[in-house]
């Protein structure tokens, strides 16, 4: 198990950390890397157990993670782009799973708040949402539509006073747990948001429980059935998909940059076991082989953390094309699947032990190369944007 507080510096071999950030950014990061090592063996177990201990949500939430871009005035941190790239990798560097929760709650129940919601709508959730009191999930996905949101079958149907809402939502995280649901669906035929909160009558979400991946997180499943859900929680500037796809560009940001950070870990877990483990007389990082492999790993760490920066920068800069999110979070996941295979097959045989939680990392990325648009999606967007033709 790793202890060592230098580790995540060490695994930047460029020095981008040390020279490219601030002290308050690094503070940020550091905060999150030690939460995440001190809690490493609560988050195995959590793994083991498959499911999310309320201590790890409790701490998160009083690290500030949940209410990143939420203003001070509705108890947020607000914090700059490149501190919120460095909390994400300091998350992910713990487990994928606990980096998903602060994307959720942050870029897609916050974040849709704050773009479309009502005066009334941010001054009674986000405070909630970004002290962790609320837990929120974000519902788009359905059994029959992942890839193609656009063709989301959920509707809603306007009543006095409201609206009733039927339909059916899968694979959304946090779904079971939630307090709060930012849900999509169609009102004469274009997609809106609506907030639904827990206990609505009709409302029914259950956890997916066979799950072999972000093992430490909860993901769910929900039918509506004419549920009724009150007028003033219509999320009144969120017409159209593009809304919801909005939401998916931040969370997307966010991805990018987290996921070096299980990429990191795997680096850092296969150095220190090819230090000291011995074969054929010597230390295994004496192997030209080995030595190659690092090599390879450090590198691909530090263009994918060098592109992390770079995005942080251009959406400082508000000059962020969502296909620049597409191809970062694409390429990025890539580097850490590649990194993560590299590692576990370096550790041996105890490569696929829990003891080196290599094959957790493993796991946790194929549902990061999956969710938020698979790695074949955004190679389409980006396809898109160069040719002018839409392939999808
Ligand atoms: C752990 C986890 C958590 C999630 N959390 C959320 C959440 O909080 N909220 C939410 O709304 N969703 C969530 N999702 C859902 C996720 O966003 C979808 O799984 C994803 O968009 C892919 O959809 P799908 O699984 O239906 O795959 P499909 O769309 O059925 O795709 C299957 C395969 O076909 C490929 N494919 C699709 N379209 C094309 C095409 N045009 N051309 C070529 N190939 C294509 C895909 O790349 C993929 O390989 C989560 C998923 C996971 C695994």
């Amino acid at each position: 198990m790793l202890k060592k507080s230098n580790a995540v510096y060490r695994a930047d071999y460029l020095g981008l950390i040390k020279n490219f950030t601030t002290h308050e950014q690094q503070e940020v990061l550091n905060t999150f890397i030690k939460f995440s090592q001190k809690n490493m063996d609560l988050i195995e177990k959590c793994a083991w157990e498959r499911n999310c201990d309320p201590l790890l949500w409790k701490e998160m939430a009083d690290l500030g993670a949940f209410g990143a871009h939420v203003p001070e005035k509705y108890s947020g941190t607000s914090l700059d782009e490149l501190s919120y790239a460095l909390m994400m990798i300091g998350l992910e560097w713990g487990d994928s799973s606990l980096r998903s929760n602060a994307s959720v709650q942050n870029a897609l129940v916050a974040y849709p708040i704050l773009s479309y919601g009502s005066e009334e709508q941010k001054s009674r959730y986000l405070p909630k949402l970004a002290t962790g009191e609320w837990i929120g999930a974000f519902g788009l996905t359905e059994p029959n539509h992942g890839s193609d949101p656009g063709s989301l079958e959920t509707k809603a149907v306007e009543t006095e006073g409201g609206y009733l809402l039927s339909g059916s939502k899968q694979w959304i995280t946090n779904a079971d747990i939630a307090d709060i649901h930012v849900v999509w669906a169609k009102l004469n035929g274009m997609v809106h948001g609506f907030l639904v909160e827990k206990g609505r009558v009709g409302l029914t979400a259950v956890s997916m429980h066979k799950k072999d991946s972000l093992q430490a997180g909860h993901t769910g499943e929900y039918t509506l059935d004419e549920v009724f859900v009150p007028s003033e929680n219509l999320l009144p500037h969120s017409a159209g998909l593009k809304c919801a796809l909005k939401c998916l560009n931040e969370a997307r940001a966010g991805i990018a940059a987290g996921i070096i950070g299980a990429a990191m870990f795997c680096y850092e877990t296969a150095w220190d076991y090819v230090m000291e483990r011995k074969q054929f007389g010597t230390a295994l990082a004496a192997k030209q082989i080995t030595q190659v492999k690092l090599a390879d790993m450090a590198t691909a760490i530090a263009q994918g953390l060098s592109t992390a920066f770079h995005l942080a920068e251009l959406r400082e800069r508000k000059v962020a094309d969502f296909s620049h999110v597409s191809m970062l979070k694409r390429a990025n996941t890539q580097i850490a699947r590649d990194v993560a295979s590299m590692a576990r097959g370096m550790l041996g045989a105890n490569g696929v032990s829990s003891e080196y939680p290599i094959m957790r990392v493993m796991k946790n990325i194929e549902s990061v190369y999956t969710y938020e648009g698979t790695y074949d999606v955004h190679g389409l967007i980006i396809g898109n944007k160069i040719t002018g033709y839409a392939a999808y």
